[in-house]
């Protein structure tokens, strides 16, 4: 494209600009810029208001002289102040009338028609013509107009984001932002500020995009997330079929763009993961329990064996109770494992024993002493002490750490041929 291509071009638009009887933005700029020096300016009458009170007060004193040339003075400064007023006032009318045809963008009298007439008004007051006041105040008219049907469409705009927003919201979209930027556009409607209505229903708008965005990122993120959690809830032993079906279900939502559907299966997915990895869980606890309770089973019948081997003496009891009482450790630190090892080890060792110790049992009696007395297991009189320091009940079975003390010297003094009772 040469010079001259780029000339007619230009020439094109001034003629397209012109027949369509609109201003150039540079014409618009330096009009704008006059408006407003001259809207800035002060509009008052007060000056001829005090001049005609003035000459009112002189006539009244009889000084008609004075009051004639007052009233003069006045009605010159009237002529003068109106004719102020009016220019400062049609400047700002022409503004505003530029701002609200700048910004009502969704109102239906907002037209190319009405484009055209404000560069016709704007142009008549910028070149004096005749009929500028009369088209600035047409305009006026119709620049109200316009601002009202903006303020209903914003109001619909609003309604609509509003409904836009709550839907998000049900989908788990973190929607503060947007509705504190509707909320404030509500409120700017209520003061009819359609500027800064449409401000906020633009930050709105923006908010609610990019929480969507997030969300919608966050939703593609947890689905990686939660099927690290269903593959550790299934390496823990956890029935995870029922996960792993939503998950799959989730892919396919994702894959056809179904966010919310997606989000909520996975959010399903991820519950059903944790309920199966809970129930693995209580599984665990119980067989731990169960562990520890067979382990504490087995060494109250080892504990026995070797208090009785102790009591026979028979070789190898101090293995037995160092087991045992490796086992009663682990038992307090709830160590399953450890208490389970330990108590099989010394049931192995007492099992070991168990030969000697029957025949530990029957070589009793050698080893008794002259006693007998309750049993703490069976109560029966059948005690026999040992000399070994245990008791061993003939009737149950039961041997305990016993020392019989040898009755003292003075019992044998005794009352009478009976002795003591
Ligand atoms: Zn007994």
């Amino acid at each position: 494209m040469d010079l001259k291509d780029i000339r007619k071009d230009v020439e094109q638009t001034v003629i397209d600009v012109r027949t369509a009887g609109l201003l150039f933005d540079e014409e618009l700029t330096a009009i704008r810029n006059s408006l407003a020096q001259r809207a800035s300016q002060q509009a008052s009458l007060r000056t001829a208001d005090e001049a005609g009170n003035m000459a009112v007060m002189q006539l009244n004193q009889g000084d008609m002289d004075g009051g004639m040339a007052s009233l003069s003075g006045a009605m010159g400064l009237a002529d003068l102040s109106v004719a102020n007023f009016q220019d400062t006032m049609l400047a700002r009318a022409l503004l505003a009338a530029m701002d609200t045809i700048d910004c009502c963008k969704m109102s239906e009298s907002n037209s190319p028609e009405t484009e055209r007439e404000l560069h016709d008004a704007l142009r008549a007051h910028r070149d004096g013509l005749p009929g500028a006041r009369e088209k600035a105040i047409a305009l006026l008219n119709k620049c109200v107009k316009i601002y009202r049907e903006e303020l209903v469409a914003l109001q619909s705009v609003l309604q609509t984001k509003q409904i836009f927003v709550q839907n998000m919201k049900a989908q788990g979209v973190d929607v503060f932002n947007a509705e504190r930027f509707l909320r404030r556009a509500s409120d700017a409607l209520a003061q009819k500020s359609c500027r800064d209505a449409t401000e906020y229903l633009a930050k709105a708008e923006k908010s609610a995009v990019e929480s969507r965005q997030a969300w919608l990122e966050q939703v593609r993120g947890q689905l990686p997330q939660v099927e690290a959690t269903v593959k550790e809830a299934k390496s823990l032993g956890a029935d995870v079929s029922e996960a792993e079906r939503l998950i799959e279900q989730a892919k396919v939502a994702l894959e056809s763009s179904d966010y919310s559907l997606c989000a909520e299966l996975v959010k399903r997915g991820e519950q059903k993961a944790i309920e199966a990895q809970r129930a693995q869980v209580q599984k665990a606890e119980e067989l731990r329990r169960r562990q520890l309770q067979a382990a504490q089973e087995s060494l109250v019948t080892s504990t026995q064996m070797a208090t009785e081997a102790r009591a026979y003496n028979i070789e190898g009891w101090q293995n037995l109770d160092m087991k045992i009482r490796e086992a009663q450790e682990a038992l307090m630190r709830s160590d399953a494992f450890g208490a389970t090892t330990a108590a099989k080890e010394a049931e192995n060792l007492a099992r070991q024993m168990q030969q000697a110790i029957e025949e530990g049992r029957k070589g009793a009696d050698a080893l008794q002493v002259q006693y007998t007395g309750p049993c703490p297991r069976c109560n029966q009189m059948a005690v026999k002490a040992l000399q070994t320091g245990f008791g061993r009940c003939a009737s149950c079975g039961f041997v305990y750490p016993f020392q019989y003390q040898q009755p003292q010297k003075q019992e044998k003094r005794g009352f009478g041929i009976f002795g003591k009772r």
